[in-house]
């Protein structure tokens, strides 16, 4: 049964500034058979990729991607913010529309050669998409894919990368 998602993603005015549109994903993980059904879409999709270990970016890239992970009974990474992960880490930095922010990654925690999808829960300008991929193939990772609940194409993130096979359940102007 295919699922309409976007029915289900709230869109809040002027969050978390003034003129921004949110797209709230929660309405959709509060309900446990939507919740599940968007996990199982991302998990076929990585699935197909060939996908080895999960990687999601702090922190609805952890709501998104480690449900996603258990399914496929594969390992999940987190990307997260500075400081967070005790033990010796790579780093990213991307930049933001005002400033710029950075990601973290356990330097072992990718295997050269190991097949990555990075699930996260919306691609704007893709800066983290970005800075995630960067952190992976630091340590010899292959982005195979990446996988979104949401996708804004106006913000032209997926055309920053030709190269990279992106899945969205939906899109949103
Ligand atoms: P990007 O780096 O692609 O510009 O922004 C995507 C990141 O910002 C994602 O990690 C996502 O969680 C967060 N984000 C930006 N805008 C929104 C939004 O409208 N809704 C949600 N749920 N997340 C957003």
């Amino acid at each position: 049964m295919s699922v309409d998602f976007k029915k289900y993603i709230a869109s809040v005015q002027n969050f978390p500034n003034e003129g921004i549109v949110f797209r709230d994903i929660t309405p959709i993980l509060q309900d446990g058979k939507l919740y599940r059904a968007a996990t199982h879409e991302l998990a076929e999709y990585a699935k197909s990729r060939g996908a080895e270990v999960i990687v999601g970016p702090e922190a609805r890239g952890f709501i998104v991607g480690c449900p996603v992970a258990t399914e496929l009974g594969l390992g999940f990474v987190p990307a997260r913010k500075p400081g967070k992960l005790p033990r010796e880490t790579e780093k990213a930095s991307y930049d933001l529309e005002y400033g710029s922010n950075s990601l973290e990654m356990h330097k072992d925690a990718i295997k050269p050669g190991q097949k990555v999808v990075i699930c996260d829960d919306l691609m704007a300008t893709a800066g983290t998409l970005h800075a995630t991929k960067e952190l992976v193939e630091r340590m010899g990772g292959e982005v195979v894919g990446a996988a979104f609940y949401i996708e804004l194409p106006d913000l032209k993130g997926r055309e920053k990368f030709p190269d990279t096979d992106i899945f969205s359940l939906v899109q949103m102007e």
